[in-house]
C-alpha cells in the first residue's frame, strides 16, 4: 500500500508541474488549474489509504468547510479584490505548513537533525508567511492603514526575528522541546511576519505577496520532508520557485531590489526633499472630438489599467479597437506589468473579451513605439504612465519604469474625476499640454465612443 500512495503523490506532483506549466499561456491558463486541482484531489483521496490513519470524521469536518468557504468566496470574489484573496489563501498555505511543524515538534523524539533543522525552519517561515500575508490582507482590503511606521522600527524586527530564532534554536536542540518554548518560538514567529509587513505600504504590495507566496511554498516543502511526504515536497519545490521567480520579475519591473521593497519606503526618495511640483492644467474634452481624434488617427495605443477592470469595460474596449481598425487605425495594447491589482490582471480581461494576444505587447515590447504614435488612449490607469517616475527623484514612485505614454502627439485619458492611482500621487501626464481628459466611467465613455466612431 505504501508503494501505491507514492506512485499516486509522484502523479500528483506531475499533475502540479503541468498545471503550473499551462498557467504560463493565457490561452491554456484555465486548464493548467484544472490539472492542478485535480492533482490536488487525488493528493487528498490517496492520503486516506495512509495504514494507521485515524479521526476520519475529523478530516471529513475540516474538508468540507474548507471546501465551502473556498467555494463561495472563489464565486463571490470580484475581480479587483484578487490579490487580498491570493494574500490570505497564501497565508492560509503558511499556517497549516507552521501547525504540521507544531504537532511534531510537539509529539518530540528525536529523528536526526536534519529533520529537525527543516521542521524548525518549516514551522518558522510557515508562521511568518501566515501572519505576513494577514496583514498584506487588511492592508489591501482597506481595513488597516496603508504603512504602519514607528521609530528603530528595523532594530525592534531585527530584535524580535533573533528571539524568533533563539527559541528554534533551543526547540531544535531537545529531544523533547517544552511546551513554553514551542509557544513563544511560534509568537515570536507570528509576531515578526506581521512587524515585517506592517512598514509596507503602496504599491509595493504585489512584490510582498508574491514573496510570502514563495516563503509559504518553501514552508510546505520543509514540513514535507518532516512528514515523508513527497508530494508536499515537490509542490512545496515548486510553489517556492514559482513565488521566487514572480517576486523578482515583479522588483524588476518596479526597477526595485527585494532588500529596498521590504526594508525602505516605497520608492528611491530621500523623503527630505518635497516632491516636484505639477505645472499646467488638465484640460476636459467631449467624448465626440476624442472619437474624431481616433478615428483619423494612423496609429493608436490603447494602455488599461485598474479603472478598466473596476468599470468592467474590456469588452467596449475591444469593440473600439476593432472598430478603429474597420477605419484603417493600427491600434495596439501596451500592458505594464503592475497594471491593476495583480500580475496578469489586464492580460486575464482583455483575453476574457477577445483581443488578439498578437495585439498586447509587454512594457519592454512597446516603449519604443509611443513617440510615433498618434493618438495614446489611457483608460482607467495612473501610476504606470506617470512620468514623474522617470523625472522626480523625490517622487514615491520615482525609478518604477513607466509606459511612454507622455511621448505621444496626443494622449486621452478616461477616468471619473481626479482621483489619484493607488500610490496616492499626482500624476504629471494629465497635465500635459497634449493630453485631454474624458471625463466619465470608462464603460460609459468607451460606448458613447463607440458610437461616435460609428458615425464617422
Ligand atoms: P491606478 O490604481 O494607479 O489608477 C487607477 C485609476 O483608475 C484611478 O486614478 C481612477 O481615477 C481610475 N478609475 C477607477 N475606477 C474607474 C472607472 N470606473 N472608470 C474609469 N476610471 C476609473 O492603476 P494602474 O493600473 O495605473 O496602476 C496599478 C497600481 O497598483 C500600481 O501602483 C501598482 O504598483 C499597484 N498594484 C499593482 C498590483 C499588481 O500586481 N498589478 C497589485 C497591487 C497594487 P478616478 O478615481 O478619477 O476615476
Amino acid at each position: 500500500m505504501a508503494g501505491l500512495i507514492q506512485i499516486v503523490y509522484f502523479a500528483a506532483a506531475a499533475l502540479f508541474i503541468l498545471g503550473l506549466k499551462r498557467m504560463s499561456s493565457p490561452k491554456t491558463a484555465r486548464s493548467g488549474i484544472v490539472w492542478a486541482g485535480a492533482g490536488m484531489a487525488l493528493a487528498t483521496l490517496v492520503t486516506f489509504l495512509y495504514p494507521g490513519l485515524s479521526n476520519y470524521l475529523l478530516i471529513l469536518v475540516a474538508i468540507g468547510v474548507g471546501s465551502y468557504a473556498a467555494w463561495v468566496s472563489g464565486k463571490k470574489v470580484a475581480m479587483t479584490d484578487m490579490p487580498q484573496m491570493i494574500a490570505i489563501y497564501n497565508g492560509m498555505g503558511g499556517g497549516a505548513a507552521a501547525c504540521i511543524a507544531a504537532v511534531e515538534l510537539l509529539k518530540g523524539g528525536s529523528h536526526g537533525a536534519v529533520h529537525a533543522l527543516l521542521g524548525v525552519l518549516g514551522a518558522l517561515i510557515g508562521a511568518v508567511s501566515f501572519s505576513g500575508s494577514v496583514v498584506a490582507w487588511a492592508k489591501l482590503d482597506g481595513r488597516m492603514k496603508k504603512a504602519i511606521r514607528f521609530p528603530r522600527q528595523k532594530l525592534v524586527n531585527l530584535g524580535v526575528f533573533v528571539l524568533a530564532l533563539l527559541f528554534g534554536l533551543i526547540v531544535m536542540g531537545a529531544s523533547q522541546p517544552g511546551a513554553f518554548s514551542i509557544i513563544a518560538f511560534f509568537l515570536l514567529a507570528l509576531a515578526f511576519g506581521a512587524m515585517m509587513a506592517l512598514p509596507i505600504g503602496g504599491a509595493d504590495m504585489p512584490v510582498v505577496i508574491s514573496l510570502f507566496n514563495a516563503f509559504t511554498g518553501l514552508a510546505v516543502a520543509f514540513e514535507g520532508y518532516v512528514m515523508q511526504n513527497a508530494a508536499m515536497i515537490i509542490a512545496g519545490t515548486v510553489v517556492g520557485a514559482a513565488g521566487s521567480l514572480l517576486t523578482q520579475l515583479m522588483a524588476k519591473a518596479m526597477n526595485r531590489p527585494i532588500s529596498n521593497v521590504l526594508f525602505s519606503n516605497f520608492g528611491g526618495g530621500s523623503g527630505a526633499t518635497a516632491e516636484e511640483e505639477v505645472k499646467g492644467s488638465m484640460k476636459a474634452s467631449e467624448p465626440q472630438d476624442a472619437a474624431v481624434m481616433m478615428a483619423y488617427a494612423a496609429k493608436v495605443i490603447i494602455v488599461p489599467g485598474y479603472g478598466m477592470a473596476v468599470a468592467q469595460a474590456q469588452h467596449k474596449v475591444w469593440e473600439l479597437a476593432e472598430l478603429l481598425e474597420e477605419n484603417s487605425v493600427e491600434v495596439k495594447f501596451a500592458i505594464h506589468p503592475v497594471a491593476g491589482r495583480m500580475p496578469g490582471h489586464m492580460n486575464v480581461l482583455l483575453a476574457e473579451a477577445g483581443v488578439p494576444y498578437d495585439k498586447i505587447f509587454d512594457l519592454d515590447e512597446i516603449n519604443n513605439e509611443f513617440a510615433s504614435t498618434d493618438v495614446v488612449l489611457v483608460i482607467g490607469a495612473n501610476d504606470v504612465v506617470n512620468p514623474v517616475a522617470k523625472s522626480d527623484p523625490n517622487s514615491p514612485i520615482y525609478g518604477m519604469p513607466v509606459l511612454n505614454a507622455d511621448q505621444a502627439r496626443n494622449v486621452l485619458v478616461i477616468k471619473r474625476g481626479q482621483g489619484a492611482g493607488f500610490s496616492g500621487i499626482e500624476n504629471h501626464l494629465f497635465y500635459l499640454d497634449n493630453t485631454r481628459m474624458v471625463y466619465g466611467d470608462a464603460q460609459k465613455v468607451l460606448a458613447e465612443l463607440i458610437g461616435f466612431v460609428k458615425t464617422l
